[in-house]
């Protein structure tokens, strides 16, 4: 093993944290699922930590990593794909902090300043859509691309965006689960979940907010019940928005909600109704199944995003 080249890789989330560690793979282990692609990483050890308290979590975190090196070796670099809002300007006095974060403890928290001194290795930090959209990007649905959206509906909603070939920043990052919508009350009355907006996609179409709406978490409504039909016109108002906005050339949609997949045509016809009088493109009017996809790298676009960001710092 002297000579492997070694990544660490976290998918910080609010509920949970996982930890992997890879390398790359040979040409024999390519995936079958990207087979003109490059090859897949290897993944030879990985963990899942509860996010508790930030000292106990950096803790478990750094433990994981030291065991692994004392016995393999040194890592190259990590990838730090982590829960938001997070400092990402390497000017900033507060880089690598978690900002204003509902979630208790750990707002205004130096994330990566806690694991960097601890770990002493080089850290690429990013937010954890942007990470996906990298995955996606280098060994998914993105292949080829240089302007997409990676978009999560689970627990909340959030989005990620390669723009001519670079991970969007800008003022902080993205924030595309807050985005306002369209209600239609009459149909809806449910005033949406969000802390901060109420109303805002993230407020109405997360699957928190589904779960409060309907009383029952998203997996439990069968395909026939109102509520997708409801989750498809919100996700085609956003899609349509973020369309007109950035003008990707493919919409990856992950996250739990999206593992329904008679969601996927449901949204496909609402959003190429929302886009076509206007957008009159191919990728719209024929292959809008093309244009909005699943993601090809499913649950693992996270840990695979966070070990792409590494990879990147060590120009590997
Ligand atoms: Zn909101």
């Amino acid at each position: 093993m002297a000579h492997t080249r070694l990544w660490g890789g976290i998918e910080a989330g609010g509920t949970k944290i996982n930890c992997a560690i890879a390398t790359a793979s040979t040409t024999s282990s390519r995936s079958s699922r990207s087979p003109s692609g490059p090859a897949l990483p290897q993944i030879l050890a990985e963990t899942r930590i509860a996010t508790t308290t930030p000292a106990e979590t950096i803790a478990q975190i750094v433990h994981f990593f030291q065991v692994y090196q004392q016995r393999v070796g040194p890592l190259e670099t990590i990838g730090l794909a982590s829960f938001g809002p997070v400092d990402l300007h390497l000017s900033s006095p507060t880089y690598g902090y978690v900002l204003d974060t509902p979630k208790p403890g750990w707002r205004h928290i130096d994330l990566l300043g806690g694991l960097g001194r601890s770990l002493q290795l080089p850290i690429v930090l990013d937010t954890d859509v942007n990470a996906a959209a990298l995955g996606e990007h280098r060994w998914g649905a993105a292949q080829g691309l240089d302007t997409f959206l990676y978009l999560t509906v689970g627990t909340g909603i959030g989005g990620g965006a390669m723009v001519n070939g670079k991970l969007l920043h800008g003022l902080l990052h993205p924030e595309m689960g807050h985005i306002l919508l369209r209600q239609d009350v009459s149909q809806d009355p449910f005033p949406g979940g969000c802390p901060f907006h109420g109303n805002c996609l993230e407020g109405l179409a997360s699957g928190s907010a589904i779960a409060a709406r309907w009383g029952k978490p998203a997996d439990q409504l069968p395909p026939e019940h109102p509520a997708w039909a409801l989750e498809a016109e919100y996700l085609a108002q956003a899609i349509a928005t973020f369309t007109f906005t950035l003008s990707p050339e493919r919409i990856i949609l992950g996250g739990g909600i999206m593992h329904q997949q008679h969601l996927f045509p449901l949204v496909h016809r609402l959003a190429r109704a929302k886009l076509e009088t206007y957008l009159a493109v191919p990728q719209v009017l024929e292959q809008i199944d093309r244009y909005i996809v699943p993601p090809l790298l499913g649950d693992q676009a996270g840990i695979l995003g966070a070990i792409a960001l590494a990879q990147e710092g060590s120009g590997g």
